[in-house]
């Protein structure tokens, strides 16, 4: 199948992928909880004569090919949304209150299915095998751990793996894929919550309590320490408490504050951040007892830095080049080679098979894409919806006949 051929027979799926996404935009569900998306992504599967295999608490996998000896790419769309109320004006709009499809991940599933389409009519071309992942529960960074460990990368052997995300409101044209490059792409991400409790009471006698708030707000300026005076100008290492909660009233001194916030670094070993850990931990507790208060450290949702493949980034630019002629942009260009402060639990993988990640345009600042990534008011170009679809299938065929 030429390029031209797949582009041409992608788009032919196009107003079936619009409403496969319309679909799912209209029934957003969260992390593991994919009663509806799973069964009709599951039945679309079927429709397209492939066998779906469930993995994990909520994932699909689908094998393809296998009939000519090769090696096995792995693609992966992702199919959860966020707990945000939709503010977007469109036709198609959320009828879960509270749900939101505002990272486009419906979006990834539908490209993912139409490339899953493309890839079983062309199944005797495959020099190798596909395996195709539909993964749930990535904005909590759990979803791709419970998939690696029932079994994501074996039976058969992933050698290779790809992903896109959609993003939108950025001034890049509409279908236009980002290749990242080699090395660190995006930040690993950790949360935290420090829980102070000391003892409630009146407000006009604070002697008779012990006050969290004073200790809590000690804590908060203490930490700052940390990235001021402790860590290395060159480690990219930043944490930030984002929320910080006490008390009901005005006059009755609470028994507890709490605070939470996230810690990124762009370390591929995580030795910033266990080190931004152990004292944020001794801090907040040496301070916590001088101030006669009990203090609690969490951390949870770890997910690592993406780590692109160098080799696999320059291949997949090359086949997007050959695909999209211009409409291939290597994200090098753009970020200088710095990883986002975003985070992606694909990374998951990137950390045990060679991963590459790309990012296609769907609504672009300059087309009235006003909006990001989960923001309420979101909306995504679905016009591209097909380009996805063949990304998706022209970088597995074109890797597959390059590892023969
Ligand atoms: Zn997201
Ligand atoms: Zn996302």
């Amino acid at each position: 199948m030429t390029k031209e051929e797949l582009l041409k027979e992608a788009s032919a799926f196009q107003a079936e992928l619009v409403s496969v996404r319309r679909e799912l935009h209209k029934h957003p569900e969260l992390e593991f909880d994919l009663t509806f998306t799973r069964q009709f992504i599951w039945d679309k599967l079927l429709e397209i004569g492939v066998e779906p295999v469930s993995m994990g608490k909520s994932g699909i996998i689908v094998t393809l090919g296998g009939h000519k000896p090769g090696k096995c790419i792995l693609l992966r769309a992702d199919m959860d949304a966020l707990p945000i109320l939709e503010e977007a004006d469109v036709d198609y709009k959320s009828t879960i209150e509270g749900k939101m499809h505002g990272c486009g991940h419906d979006m990834h599933s539908a490209m993912l299915l139409g490339a899953t389409r493309l890839l079983k009519e062309h199944e005797e071309e495959i020099e190798g095998t596909v395996k195709i992942e539909f993964q749930p529960a990535e904005e909590t960074f759990t979803g791709s751990r419970d998939m690696l460990a029932s079994g994501l990368l074996k039976n058969p052997q992933v050698d290779a793996a790809s992903m896109i995300h959609v993003i939108a409101g950025q001034p890049i044209p509409s279908g236009a894929v980002l290749v990242s490059c080699g090395g660190i792409a995006t930040a690993s991400c950790e949360q935290y919550q420090i829980t102070v409790k000391g003892k409630g009471g009146h407000g006009s006698t604070p002697n008779l309590a012990i006050d969290p708030i004073t200790a809590a707000a000690q804590i908060h300026l203490a930490l700052q320490e940390i990235n001021a005076r402790e860590l290395d100008g060159n480690d990219y290492g930043v944490f930030t408490t984002c929320r910080f909660e006490a008390g009901h009233t005005s006059n009755v001194i609470p028994d507890t504050a709490t605070m939470w916030g996230t810690i990124r670094t762009v370390d591929p070993d995580n030795k910033v951040g266990e080190y931004i850990k152990k004292r944020m931990t001794e801090i907040a507790t040496g301070i916590g007892t001088a101030l006669r208060c009990e203090v609690k450290v969490e951390f949870y949702n770890f997910c690592p830095c993406m780590q692109v493949d160098e080799e696999l980034s320059v291949a997949g630019l090359k086949y997007m080049t050959e695909l999209l002629g211009q409409g291939a942009i290597d994200m090098k260009l753009i970020t200088g080679g710095k990883a986002g402060g975003g985070s992606e639990d694909f990374a998951f993988v990137s950390h045990e098979v060679p991963t590459l990640s790309m990012f296609l345009s769907a609504g672009s600042s300059n087309e009235g894409y006003m909006y990001g990534q989960h923001n309420p008011k979101v909306i995504f170009n679905d016009d591209v919806l097909y380009i996805g679809a063949a990304i998706h299938t022209y970088m597995a065929l074109r890797w597959l006949e390059e590892h023969k």
